[in-house]
């Protein structure tokens, strides 16, 4: 699959950009700019994940450096070789490219179990036998200083023998682990002697059985960032209690290792009708609540692509909400928008009409077929004009006509006149029932004088202005009214149970009818549907002759701005 590459598109600066023009003044990495993306490869990416993955390689591109695509796997209970291909094809997808900096933390597993023992060997880690449960009890509170482990001061030997023993497969998972020996009264809890290592006999994705012992996130992260010689280490803000972690154990190591990477932290991404924990996307998979990891209404990457999102689009959005360090929510209108606004752009016009009512034109004769002009873009002529053929029966929206009129109301309804798109004024001159008074179909007239784009268009001027097809052209389309997936803005704030907060009408699949140049789309050719919004064809189920297309986005936004429950 081709992927296109992330256009330079001006961007704006931030408190991590004047970091790193400020290193480049004083020339502390010599103009070098490394940064990484280290996804887990527990889950599927999402939009948040995309904020950082704009950042990243944002940065790198622009300062000329490089961006490495590094999976954090340690913790081999939950990872799998599924959600690393997705990373890699969402990475692709968004438009960036690491070249040949692909890695893997357990690329590293000898390394850091080497920097281990060193560590052991300078009395600065060592091997304790407490339980979990006594090691959370000896850590103490946030008011309240830890306690030493009654191991804590073993001698080198014992400690090394002991570590050696956990490798070797000696002991049973939990009996042992290794922490480091830094200070169990610091008011910073991450620095009470956090473990570094357990034992955990799981098979890994990459290196099976070969270990029975791994390695903790924090202590792996600073070593891996250091040996890749990352000069800039972007993280989120939930790391900032980490830093004096991640500082310590690169100073203790500052001998064996390449560099001292500078970690800075910013804002996640929140985003209204939306989760954005792993943890609960995955529960959403398992639990059936939607579709699958894909699912259109999914703010994950491969969600949201399948929905209709643009690479574009959503490098505009990460743009367009900056970076900061203070946390904020972003509203769903914002990324929405960004999908408007690109595919405003770039989507060709085409008319579907989507809850179809047959209007017959009675003086139309029979028989008789008049080509339309519309054009495929109303701002780009260039892109040229198709045929819509009109003839004497056509179908237009439902609710495009209405018995009675409300007060405001300009479309078709007896006796009165409205513009078919592209063609002729028509006037409402009956309405034919079934026995449950359902209306089955419209009876018009139409005014041959009034053909759009001829001096007679602008004789009588009407405010209506719909669209239709012609019933003997239109093709057959299935299509799904996607929604947010969330009714509430805030699904799982306050301890919500965000399955309560599951939007019911997030998904409508309807019989459509489209113009017959849909009838075979390409995978994931978007398109704007006159009045309706914008939409794609759908990636998997879509086939020539029966296509299938999925609602990105509405075209104007309907959920209102103020973020109050529907
Ligand atoms: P989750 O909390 O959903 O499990 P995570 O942070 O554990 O996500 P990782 O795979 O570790 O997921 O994330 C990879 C990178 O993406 C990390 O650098 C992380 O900080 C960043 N990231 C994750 N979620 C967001 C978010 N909502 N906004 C910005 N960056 C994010
Ligand atoms: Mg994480």
């Amino acid at each position: 699959m081709k992927h296109e590459p992330a256009a330079d598109s001006p961007v704006a600066s931030n408190f991590i950009r004047s970091i790193i023009e400020e290193d480049h003044r004083s020339g502390k990495w010599n103009g070098r700019v490394e940064t990484r993306f280290p996804p887990e490869p527990n889950g599927y990416l999402h939009i948040g994940h995309a904020k950082s993955i704009c950042l990243n390689f944002g940065i790198a591109r622009d300062y000329h450096g490089k961006c490495h695509l590094r999976f954090d796997d340690t913790n081999p209970e939950k990872e799998e070789q599924e959600y690393v291909d997705s990373i890699i094809e969402s990475v692709k997808w968004l438009g960036f490219d690491w070249g040949n900096c692909m890695h893997y933390a357990s690329d590293y597993f000898d390394k850091l179990y080497q920097f281990a023992e060193y560590l052991i060997t300078r009395d600065k880690a060592y091997v304790d036998s407490l339980t979990a449960d006594e090691i959370r009890d000896f850590r103490g509170t946030l008011t309240e200083s830890g306690r030493n482990s009654p191991y804590r001061d073993r001698s080198i030997e014992e400690n090394l023998d002991l570590f050696r023993r956990m490798k070797a497969g000696e002991f049973p998972d939990g009996t042992h682990v290794l922490r480091a020996k830094i200070d169990m009264s610091a008011p910073n809890i991450n620095l009470r002697d956090p473990v570094i290592y357990r034992i955990r006999r799981v098979w890994h994705h990459r290196t099976g059985d070969k270990w029975c012992i791994y390695p903790m996130y924090d202590y792996t992260h600073c070593i891996s960032d250091s040996l890749e010689k990352i000069t800039h280490s972007l993280c989120t803000l939930e790391f900032e209690d980490h830093r004096p972690l991640y500082d310590w154990t690169l100073d203790q190591l500052s001998d064996a290792l390449p560099c001292h990477p500078q970690q800075i932290e910013f804002a996640r991404l929140n985003l209204t009708y939306a989760v954005m924990s792993k943890r609960k996307l995955i529960d959403l998979v398992e639990n059936h609540l939607v579709d699958g990891w894909d699912d259109p209404r999914m703010t994950t990457l491969a969600g949201l692509r399948r929905r209709g999102y643009t690479p574009q689009s959503i490098r505009l959005f990460a743009e367009r909400i900056g970076i900061s360090k203070a946390d904020s929510w972003i509203d769903m209108g914002v990324l929405e928008d960004c999908l408007r606004e690109d595919l405003n752009e770039r989507a060709p016009r085409r008319v579907a009409v989507l809850d179809p009512l047959k209007v017959v034109i009675d003086n139309f004769p029979e028989n008789a077929e008049e080509d339309c002009l519309a054009p495929n873009h109303p701002q780009k002529p260039e892109w040229g004009t198709r045929t819509l053929p009109l003839t004497k029966t056509v179908y237009i929206e439902r609710n495009d006509f209405m018995e009675t009129p409300s007060k405001g109301y300009f479309r078709l309804s007896p006796e009165k006149e409205v513009r078919l798109r592209y063609a002729y004024i028509i006037k409402c001159t009956g309405v034919i029932k079934d026995a449950n008074g359902e209306i089955m179909e419209i009876h018009c007239t139409y005014d041959p004088d009034t053909r759009s784009g001829t001096a007679g268009a602008e004789t009588r001027k009407v405010k209506g202005n719909i669209h239709w097809l012609s019933a003997e052209h239109a093709g057959k389309a299935e299509v799904r009214l996607y929604d947010r997936l969330f009714a509430h803005p805030y699904p799982d704030a306050g301890g919500r149970d965000y399955k309560e907060a599951l939007n019911p009408d997030s998904k409508h699949i309807i019989s459509a009818l489209v113009e017959s140049s849909l009838d075979q789309p390409q995978p994931e050719e978007r398109f704007q549907f006159e009045r309706h919004g914008y939409f794609i064809a759908d990636s998997r189920d879509s086939m020539p002759g029966k296509p299938v297309f999925n609602r990105g986005v509405t075209l104007r936004d309907s959920w209102g701005k103020s973020g109050e429950v529907r």
